[in-house]
């Protein structure tokens, strides 16, 4: 588990984000993300709590780690 702040992990790749994007006839060709959010990468970091899949830190709340990034147990 690595913990991160919330803004670190909203710059981090989202290994199961799919990006929305507009082809050149005009056909969108559907994700789970938007990519117009103006980063590099468009909408495919890490969401944060805004994903069921984030765990905060009971600790410290504002640090968390990605739930599916762990190994079962
Ligand atoms: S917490 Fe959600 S958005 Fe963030 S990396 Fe994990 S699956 Fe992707």
């Amino acid at each position: 588990m690595n913990l991160v702040r919330e803004d670190q992990a909203r710059e981090k790749w989202c290994p199961f984000s799919l990006a929305v994007a507009r082809l050149e006839g005009g056909e969108v060709a559907t994700g789970n993300r938007n990519v117009d959010d103006g980063s590099p990468f468009g909408g495919t970091h890490c969401l944060g709590p805004k994903c069921m899949c984030w765990h905060a830190d009971i600790n410290s709340p504002d640090m968390g780690y990605c739930g599916l990034s762990v190994k079962a147990i």
